[in-house]
């Protein structure tokens, strides 16, 4: 369970949107790089150059500039361009050599010199006329970590060429701003709305009103996003939820093509949530499509709580479908019209071609469901995988011996580039996080079988002893993860429960 507080004010970042010297002005090139696999945040995602502001990056000059949280925001902006891709973009850099750069960088990654020392140590400035502002945008509230982060527009200086220091990216590349939109569009690529927003822009030309049409949205305006298209064809759409912290909010997920929209998971139950989604779809329908149906991934609240309203909103027409086991628990409260087996597969009218091909996948609820699209390797996992906080395994509903089978099964698709969770950020590094989800769970079972090996005998002795690492306020759900392990390693027959508490065999 993270300690990450969603409702805390988002950070000062900033991202430089670096354009090639000497480009094309009508097919202009930027540098585009790849973020780590390793990284929590939009690993794997394709974005720009930036970071987190510093508290150093204050105690820059920035001449041209009279704003200081501008000028905070354009130091940032050149510490980070220089720390992840060794460009200097300041006054009097033009002087330094090649080697003299490689060497400032290592007197700031050591730590030998502050950001504003290095500036003043070799008489370099930052001016404000270099960093031309294009956007301030939030990350929309559905991410624990989230960025209040100034774009830059930045001309990557003559004899300087961006090289992709190894850490926090993956890999870098000049690019044809449209070519890297074309990218997205056949799913060959993963990214937030700030870069789409960036490259569909810069694709139209290094025009006159380039920074007019930078800044026409209101989401450069800093209105977080919501309909957000990691990937075309599906939005994710967050909606406000009664859900488990650190979550504070529930994805649904909207995916269309040219006639059909299929909608997984509405689960809010709050007025204003749901007009927001329903207005969403609207826009989808208005275009000459078609609400084919409500899938719904399981039967917790935070997924189901809009079903009926948005039922409701389109008529009362659409279906609802879902697994016998999501329906039997909702009969009182949702109408599911339709069950869906594994190996089911949901098939869209229209262009592109989408099928989705269902896998009950239990675990995290017995009649949990998910979905997967092979041609574009995605996974809608529902709460089994989450780009955000901790799956709880809560038994009898919740099952650790099916959920680690689940996990395995999932392992097992092949050409798997995303998974969309139910909550949080899409996930661009799918194989690793199911490899981090599966050992982490047997991590738990061996300290859990040593605790119980050790004499503790129940569930509350257990987490006592195995969850050093979580608040005493979240002991209560870490008990009832402790049992749902304690229920598999019972049926794995390596414990037994006796009057007095369990015991190892
Ligand atoms: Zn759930």
């Amino acid at each position: 369970m993270s300690k990450d507080n969603s409702t805390a004010a988002p950070k000062d970042a900033a991202a430089v949107i670096l354009l090639r010297r000497n480009t094309d002005p009508r097919d202009p090139e930027v540098f585009l790089v790849r973020r780590s696999e390793k990284l929590a945040f939009l690993g794997g995602f394709s974005a720009f150059p930036g970071g987190q502001l510093d508290t150093s990056d204050a105690g820059v000059q920035v001449s041209n500039s009279t704003d200081a949280e501008a000028a905070a925001a354009i130091s940032c902006a050149a510490r980070e361009l220089f720390e992840e891709l060794g460009v200097l973009v300041a006054r009097g850099a033009e002087s330094l050599t090649k080697g003299q750069r490689v060497s400032l960088l290592d007197d700031l990654e050591s730590g030998r010199m502050s950001w504003p020392e290095l500036l003043r140590h070799y008489n370099l400035s930052l001016d404000a006329c270099d960093f031309t502002f294009v956007g301030r945008w939030l990350t929309p509230p559905f991410s624990a970590r989230r960025f209040d982060t100034w774009f830059f527009l930045v001309n990557c200086p003559q004899k300087q060429e961006p090289s992709v220091t190894p850490g926090e990216l993956s890999s870098g590349e000049w690019i044809a701003a449209g070519r890297a939109h074309e990218q997205w569009q056949r799913s060959e690529i993963l990214a937030v709305p700030p870069t789409l927003h960036a490259l569909n822009t810069i694709a139209d030309g290094l025009t006159p009103d380039l920074v007019e049409r930078f800044l026409a949205i209101p989401h450069a305006h800093r209105e977080p996003v919501r309909r957000i298209e990691f990937r075309p064809n599906y939005i994710c759409f967050p909606v406000r939820t009664p859900t488990k912290p650190p979550a504070t909010h529930t994805n649904c997920y909207l995916i269309y093509n040219s006639r059909e929209i299929l909608v997984i998971d509405p689960g809010s139950p709050y007025g204003e949530e749901q007009q927001a989604l329903a207005a969403a779809v609207d826009d989808l329908v208005r275009a000459g499509r078609s609400v084919r149906e409500i899938i719904l991934t399981h039967m917790h609240p935070d997924h189901v709580g809009g079903v009926n309203s948005l039922r409701e909103h389109l008529g009362g027409r659409v279906k609802v479908a879902a697994h016998r086991f999501t329906a039997e628990p909702l009969s009182d409260t949702v109408r599911v019209d339709r069950l869906i087996e594994d190996g089911d597969v949901i098939e869209l009218m229209g262009s592109p071609r989408i099928a989705l091909q269902a896998m009950h996948t239990p675990g995290h609820a017995r009649g949990h469901l998910c979905f997967y699209e092979a041609e574009t390797g995605t996974l809608i996992s529902g709460d089994n995988i989450v780009g955000l906080g901790s799956v709880l395994i809560d038994p009898p509903e919740g099952n650790m011996r099916d959920y680690l089978e689940s996990l395995r099964r999932m392992r097992t698709l092949p050409n798997l580039r995303v998974i969309f969770g139910g909550h949080g950020p899409a996930i661009a590094n799918p194989y690793t996080k199911l490899d981090e989800y599966i050992s982490h769970r047997l991590e738990r079972e061996r300290k859990i079988l040593e605790a119980v090996g050790d004499g503790a005998k129940t569930a509350e002795d257990i987490v006592a002893r195995v969850y050093t690492d979580v608040t005493p306020k979240a002991h209560t759900m870490a008990e009832r993860a402790v049992l749902a392990h304690l229920e598999k390693l019972e049926a794995d027959g390596q414990v037994f429960y006796e009057q007095e508490g369990w015991r190892a065999r």
